[in-house]
């Protein structure tokens, strides 16, 4: 990387195939324009003249032939760098790409893609990759998200998809204008795997509805990411992850283990999936649990206010008794008279149960759900979400945040256990 001296803007010129890495810190922004050549940001193309800004964000501006970038602001870490993935993630899209051409062909299934690893491999950044080379080469794949510990299509604590058809915005992320969105309530999924699974399951039953209304959607495929938990309870849920939503290519970023024992078991239990192993990139940033919880935070506020502080969400009071607020799990036991011989009790993990004192809703999500019936909460996706401000015993209301002003779309409510404390 050559700069130029002085203060103000800086000049800077990448060689081939190298890229620019570089951290800023939440609360300060850094300005890059494209000067000359070819410059992307994990997929996504700058235009030339484009000015983007970089703030609470860790990104590599890559380049295939070259470029000169003009960069405004201090990054708080900046390097470049020529040992990139990026020569393996372009084939695996070549790969994909075919695929996609075949089964537009045939009007069959294109590739459905599942991205695993272990945590801060670069599994996201991977999906923004391939997502946004598809969206480049005219598809219209869908992003499917089960890392419920972060939750990038709208908040923590929900497994979701949405169609992407443009490439993802470096400063704003993702557009969901239409997401597919189920709540589990919860950023771990330990502490219910049942209704993980279960969410899993239904989630996959709409997909394959759309897929098979649209032969484009069908064809561009699914890209999907996945949490970095891969030992013990958080394997047996990968798989069934691969089962549910019909993955027919793994891509295991950075673990051997993980990607020999993909490989042996799915080859028994489903030989058409290809499993490849890929590399982690130098460039990954390793988040501390501090910088993870604050990102969830982060999160949730963009959720509410915009990436850009943009949205104008409307806090609201209601009386708790027009709301139905439901729980999930800690059904009560099963008699063991009623079991078989030898089989152990346990709660209905799935039982709903209907929350009587408002204050345990203090500070968390409630997720507006589009069921007809409390019964339905587990079987539909849910509208949107609000987040319990206050909390009022002595008149029986809560207040809370709402995404726009007006009355809620249904009164029926999922609670989520965890809490977030915005500012
Ligand atoms: P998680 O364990 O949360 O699922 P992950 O495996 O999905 O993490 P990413 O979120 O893709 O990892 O990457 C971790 C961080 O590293 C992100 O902030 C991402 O923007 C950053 N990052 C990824 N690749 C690069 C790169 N080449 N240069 C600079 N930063 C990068």
């Amino acid at each position: 990387m050559a700069a130029a001296d002085g203060g103000g803007p800086q000049q800077l010129t990448l060689e081939p195939q190298h890229e620019l890495r570089m951290e800023v810190d939440w609360g300060k922004q850094v300005h890059l324009q494209l000067v000359s050549g070819q410059a992307e940001v994990f997929g996504t193309a700058l235009d030339l003249g484009e000015r983007v800004s970089i703030g609470g964000q860790k990104v590599a501006v890559f380049t295939w032939e070259g470029c000169t970038l003009q960069m405004d602001g201090e990054p708080d870490m900046m390097y470049t760098s020529d040992e990139t993935p990026m020569g393996q993630y372009v084939s695996i899209h070549d790969v994909l790409d075919a695929r996609r051409q075949e089964a537009l062909k045939a009007k069959g299934e294109g590739p459905r893609t599942f991205v695993v690893g272990p945590t801060d491999v670069g599994k996201s950044t991977l999906c923004k990759i391939l997502l946004n080379y598809a969206v480049r080469s005219g598809w219209a794949p869908t992003f499917v998200d089960m890392d419920i510990g972060q939750g990038s299509i709208t908040v923590p604590g929900c497994i979701a998809a949405t169609p992407v058809e443009a490439p993802i915005d470096i400063e704003d992320g993702l557009p969901v204008d239409a997401p597919l969105v189920y709540y589990t309530g919860t950023p771990t999924p330990s502490d219910n795997p049942a209704l993980y699974k279960h969410l899993v399951d239904r989630l996959a039953n709409v997909l394959d509805a759309r897929a098979q209304s649209d032969a484009q959607v069908r064809a561009s495929g699914l890209v999907v990411n996945s949490m970095g938990w891969i030992v013990e309870l958080g394997y047996e849920l990968l798989k069934h992850t691969v089962q549910a939503l019909k993955c027919d290519v793994v891509l295991v970023v950075g673990d051997e283990r993980l990607y020999s024992q993909l490989s042996m078991e799915l080859k028994r239990s489903s030989p058409s999936t290809q499993v490849l192993k890929l590399a982690r990139s130098g460039g990954v940033v390793v988040r501390s649990r501090e910088l993870r919880a604050q990102a969830r935070k982060v999160r949730v506020e963009e959720y509410f206010y915009g990436y850009r502080k943009e949205l104008s969400p409307a806090s609201q009071t209601a009386r708790f008794d027009e709301l139905q607020v439901y729980r999930v799990g800690g059904g009560p036991r099963a008699p063991t008279s009623a079991l078989p011989i030898g089989a152990t009790s346990v709660a209905d993990p799935l039982k709903l149960s209907r929350v009587a004192n408002p204050q345990e809703l203090l500070y968390t999500l409630l997720a507006v759900s589009h069921a007809p019936q409390p019964e339905l909460l587990l079987s539909v996706d849910v509208a949107g979400f609000i987040y319990v401000q206050d909390v009022d015993l002595a008149k029986g209301t809560i207040t809370y945040l709402a995404p726009c002003a007006g009355p809620l779309p249904s009164p029926l409510l999922l609670a989520g256990s965890f809490k977030t404390y915005l500012d």
